[in-house]
This record gives structure tokens, C-alpha cells and sequence, in this order.
């Protein structure tokens, strides 16, 4: 039986993808060859990284306003440190939102001074930090969009003199935003777009070359970019998949009708949560990812009837971060309105057995 994966990472696909990337592996495109065993130099593939780029770019309204899209290796972990090799000169800052932006401080601070923003650690990241002063003279601001961890989501960005970076890993093309506000965006494929193996990367051209140190080849934006993202041997197979993702999404309508079946799939779910006595949930109303939702039972002697009764439905997944603890659903793009539906339906049973 097929499950219902609200997985938080490596995710959910489209069947449709799922299909035609198992068709690849075995001819891809009538070749006779496996797309994992041709030269990533071939036309198909050059055709493949290509369209992924463009398709990224179309998506997000960004094609010819003075951006790259790049397929990268080494995870949105890696990014933590490229984001600065790249772009950190004296001092940048940081909103602290949780676990990955802890992360990306970390790495940074490497590289020159990091001043924190803001931080909602406060309460275990429970919600998003507002009204928080930007001081002058950045090198870039860095935010986290959505936290995968502990469920809270940036609704509004801030706006600052500083280039602005943001790590969409887990809601990149889930919702409408005016994507021309940020310089760099990095994502890694695994939340919201395709297989573990490759991150995108989208930055606009005119932020990069301004720092004085030297970068190594691998981790610098500028030699990617003169390499139409070939500079080494890419992760052909989750490029490819990132592809399809992409395609499918645009036949659907693009993000626009995508982020009006998450806000269906978010509506049903918290709706639940609110309403159900059994569950609580954990991220402020105000910062709720549409992407992650994380709550809790009101009582923890339930666990067990609960798990089994997930079990039973086929729901895969749910278990939260061990540093928020109870349960997480995540609803990326690819998971149907009807699997969450499941969900909900499991839910008003404890109810109706509590
Ligand atoms: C999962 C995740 C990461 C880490 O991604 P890797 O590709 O495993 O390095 C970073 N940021 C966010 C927001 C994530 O959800």
C-alpha cells in the first residue's frame, strides 16, 4: 500500500516524477542508456541541467533580471559556509529562528563578525522575532524562511539596505513571494523539490567579486556560474528530478496554484489542531509554516493509541525533531490535499476515543 509521507526530509515526490525518473534510470530518452551512466557532458544531459536552471528562474518570475540558478552539491549545510566565503567582507547579520540558522551563524562567524538580529531561542523558536533593528553596513542579512524543525514560517520579510539572503531549504516555490527582494537563496532539493544530492542556488550576479580573499574553486559562485553549473561533475541523477519537480509544478499552474492547495492542506490541519482538545499545537498562530505543522498531545499517556492509529491509516513520518519532541506534519508541495485529509480523519478519532 502506498503511505501517506509527511516526511520532513528526504520528502514526498509527484507519482508522476517518481515514474519517470525510475523510466531514466533504466532508458533514458530511448537511448538505450541509463541517465546514470551517461557523460553528464552529453547534449541530453547539458539539456537537463539547462532547463532545471531556467525552469528555477521562471518559477520564481526571476528570468533576465541579472540572476543565476545553479544545481550545487554538499546540501543547504554547505551554503552556510559558501553564503560567507562568498559574500562576508567585515559583518553580517543573522535572525536566529532555530536549529539551521543556529547552524549557518555557526559557520559564518568563521569568516568574520556575525551579528544576531534577533532570536526567538527565548522560547524554544517558537515564533518569529519582529521588530527587530537592522543595523547599517552589512555585508547581507540572513534569514531561514521556514523552520523546519520547529514549524514557524516568515511571513513578512524585513526591509534593509543590506543584500538579503534567505535559506528556503524547506518552502522554496510553496508560496508567492516577491522573490526579486532577496540577492541569494539557497535550497537544499531534498524539502521541497526533488531526491537528497543537490542544493540550488539562486544569486543575483551583481552581489558577487566583492570580497578580498580568495575562494577556492569549488566553493566559489563565480566559477559555478562560468561553468553553467558543470564546473565539476554534477548530481545528475537529483538534478534530474529536481527537473521534473519543476516541470510538473509549472504544468500545475506554477506556485501560484500550488500555494493555494498548501493553504487548503495548512487550513484543514491547523483547523484540527485548534479545535481537537486531544492536540496542542506548538508554533505561535501568527508564525505557522504552512509547510511543517508541529503539535503535541494534550496528553502524553495517548502516544501509544495514537501511533497505532497512524499506523493503521498508512500515515509515515510524523514523528517531531527530537528537540521539539511531539509530532511534526509536513506538507510540501507533492503531498495531496487527501493525505492530510487521512490525517485529520485519525485525529477526530482520538477525539472520539478520549
Ligand atoms: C534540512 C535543512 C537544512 C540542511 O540541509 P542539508 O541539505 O541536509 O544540508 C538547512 N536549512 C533548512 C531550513 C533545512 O530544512
Amino acid at each position: 500500500m502506498k503511505k501517506h509521507n509527511f516526511s520532513a526530509g528526504p520528502c514526498v515526490l509527484a507519482p508522476e516524477v517518481l515514474l519517470k525518473a525510475s523510466e531514466a534510470v533504466i532508458d533514458f530518452n530511448g537511448s538505450g542508456l541509463s541517465l546514470i551512466e551517461i557523460s553528464h557532458r552529453s547534449k541530453d544531459f547539458v539539456d537537463v541541467m539547462e532547463k532545471a536552471r531556467s525552469l528555477s528562474l521562471e518559477l520564481l518570475g526571476l528570468k533576465d533580471q541579472g540572476y543565476q540558478a545553479l544545481f550545487l552539491q554538499g546540501g543547504a549545510s554547505l551554503e552556510f559556509l559558501m553564503v560567507a566565503y562568498n559574500l562576508l567582507e567585515t559583518k553580517a547579520g543573522y535572525l536566529n529562528t532555530g536549529t539551521w540558522s543556529a547552524k549557518a551563524i555557526k559557520e559564518a562567524k568563521m569568516f568574520g563578525e556575525i551579528i544576531e538580529v534577533g532570536s526567538s531561542k527565548d522560547e524554544n523558536f517558537n515564533y518569529i522575532p519582529k521588530g527587530y533593528a537592522v543595523p547599517s553596513g552589512l555585508d547581507y542579512l540572513h534569514l531561514t524562511s521556514n523552520n523546519t524543525i520547529f514549524g514557524t514560517q516568515i511571513k513578512k520579510f524585513p526591509t534593509t539596505g543590506a543584500p538579503l539572503v534567505c535559506d528556503m531549504s524547506s518552502d522554496i516555490f510553496s508560496r508567492q513571494l516577491d522573490f526579486s527582494q532577496f540577492d541569494l537563496i539557497y535550497a537544499g532539493a531534498q524539502k521541497n523539490m526533488g531526491p537528497a544530492g543537490t542544493t540550488l542556488v539562486i544569486v543575483k550576479e551583481d552581489i558577487l567579486g566583492k570580497v578580498s580573499r580568495q575562494i577556492p574553486s569549488m566553493l566559489d559562485y563565480e566559477v559555478h556560474i562560468s561553468k553553467d553549473s558543470m564546473f565539476n561533475t554534477p548530481s545528475v541523477f537529483a538534478t534530474y528530478v529536481s527537473m521534473l519537480t519543476l516541470d510538473w509544478l509549472k504544468n500545475l499552474g506554477g506556485i501560484a496554484a500550488i500555494e493555494e492547495i498548501n493553504e487548503k492542506k495548512a487550513q484543514l490541519l491547523y483547523s484540527e489542531i485548534d479545535l481537537n482538545p486531544v492536540f496542542e499545537g506548538f508554533a505561535k498562530k501568527e508564525d505557522r509554516s504552512h509547510m511543517n505543522a508541529t503539535f503535541n498531545l494534550a496528553e502524553a499517556g495517548l502516544k501509544e493509541t495514537f501511533d497505532t492509529l497512524l499506523k493503521e491509516a498508512g500515515i509515515n513520518g510524523l514523528n517531531g525533531h527530537r528537540s521539539v519532541g511531539g509530532y511534526r506534519a509536513s506538507m510540501y508541495n507533492a503531498l495531496s490535499l487527501e493525505s492530510v485529509g487521512v490525517l485529520v480523519d485519525v485525529m477526530s478519532e482520538m477525539e472520539r476515543k478520549g
